[in-house]
């Protein structure tokens, strides 16, 4: 009899050992210019180790499995990565990722949310040499204009950002990079202004650091794009924020703010502190006025063009809480280019030669600011 008990209660444990396995659904990498994001959708209980070497690091799940479907998305395709090996014994999965340049590793756990339904292990390996990690946009012009304007052009989004979906699966964070890119291209060719990209490919950057670029390049102007999404497929046409430490209580500003503000759900270590220390630093009452105002204007002649080619959702500029628009005195303004919640619009946002249109009524109303001067 007790041999029995005994034989049932291990065939019970070691069944229930093998049931325990957790599971690891997805494998992801993001390519930024100073570091490579790997992304790990898993079990909230998943237990991992992370150890850095020379020049290797390696990431193990204790009692975990890959789906099979995901395997091959193990291994990257990413130039900071050599190889990705895998080892596997009967208790853990062994990552061995082996890095080309020297490096660092942060790393942090992301809970689902609205887009992700999986928890999350999140790896940044980080250049740690003394390459500079500026951001690339074009080559230096042979003779810089010492009166030359610069303006940060920001490409809402990015990497497991994603920003809104359209119905025919197109992502904002790519309609928003190539309107991005097209503007720039267009404010290149002029001589008097330079522009700068926030990003240059498909990773997030925090939206403080956002900021941060613009002043380390010194901008006068900070443009970002983004596209609209409700739950209605009929809402249409293009819209432009300006900052309102207020808020604002239209019920589509406020879920705007909302989608905005907390997408560092997806940056995940840009603390609250940094923010309120960053704040701090930069807003005089002075600069604040006198950058409200100017935003405000710049908004106003980016509308009247934007109506040229195309519907208009709000015919006057609106005002928003949104972290990304806080750079100090210099006017800065969001422009919800189209509502990619509706599939007509969607075509059109991810359509090239209206891309082109887009990124050129921007400019245009750009050029018309600056000649009200
Ligand atoms: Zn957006």
């Amino acid at each position: 009899m007790r041999f029995w008990v005994v034989l049932l209660f291990v065939i019970y444990t070691s069944f229930s050992f093998a049931g325990d396995k957790t599971t690891l659904y997805d494998f992801r990498y993001w390519s930024a210019p100073d570091h490579t994001r790997i992304v790990i959708d898993k079990e909230e209980d998943t237990l991992f180790n992370i150890k850095s070497f020379d020049d290797y690091v390696v990431i193990s799940f204790d009692d975990a499995e890959v789906l099979s479907e995901t395997f091959s998305n193990i291994f990257f395709k990413d130039s900071r990565i050599e190889k990705v090996r895998i080892k596997r014994d009967k208790e853990t999965i062994k990552l061995i990722v082996h890095i080309k340049n020297k490096f660092k590793t942060n790393h942090f756990t992301l809970k689902p949310n609205a887009k992700y339904k999986f928890h999350r292990l999140v790896v940044d390996i980080v250049d740690s040499g003394l390459k500079s990690t500026k951001i690339i946009t074009k080559p230096e012009a042979a003779k810089p204009n010492k009166n030359q304007k610069i303006i940060l052009v920001d490409a809402g989004h990015g990497g497991e950002d994603s920003g809104a979906i359209g119905k025919n699966r197109s992502k904002e964070k790519d309609v928003n990079l190539a309107i991005a890119k097209k503007l720039v291209s267009i404010i290149n060719k002029n001589k008097d202004l330079k522009a700068v990209l926030t990003r240059s490919g498909d990773y997030y950057v925090p939206l403080t650091k956002r900021i941060t670029i613009a002043q380390k390049e010194k901008a006068t102007m900070f443009i970002s794009i983004h596209a609209d999404a409700v739950e209605s497929p009929v809402a249409k046409g293009a819209s432009v924020y300006t900052l309102s430490e207020k808020g604002n209580n239209s019920k589509l500003a406020k879920q705007l703010e909302l989608s905005q503000n907390v997408v560092d759900q997806f940056g995940g270590v840009e603390s609250v502190i940094d923010n309120d220390q960053f704040l701090k630093n930069i807003l005089t009452d002075f600069s604040r006025k006198d950058r409200d105002m100017q935003s405000f204007k710049l908004a106003n002649e980016i509308i009247n063009q934007l109506e040229k080619i195309g519907p208009i959702h709000k015919k006057v500029p609106q005002k928003a809480n949104f972290v990304v628009l806080k750079s100090p005195s210099i006017p800065s303004v969001l422009v919800e280019t189209a509502f990619i919640s509706n599939p007509t619009q969607e075509k059109r946002l991810t359509n090239r030669k209206q891309q082109a249109k887009i990124a050129q009524s921007i400019y245009q109303g750009i050029l018309k600011y600056y000649s009200n001067l």
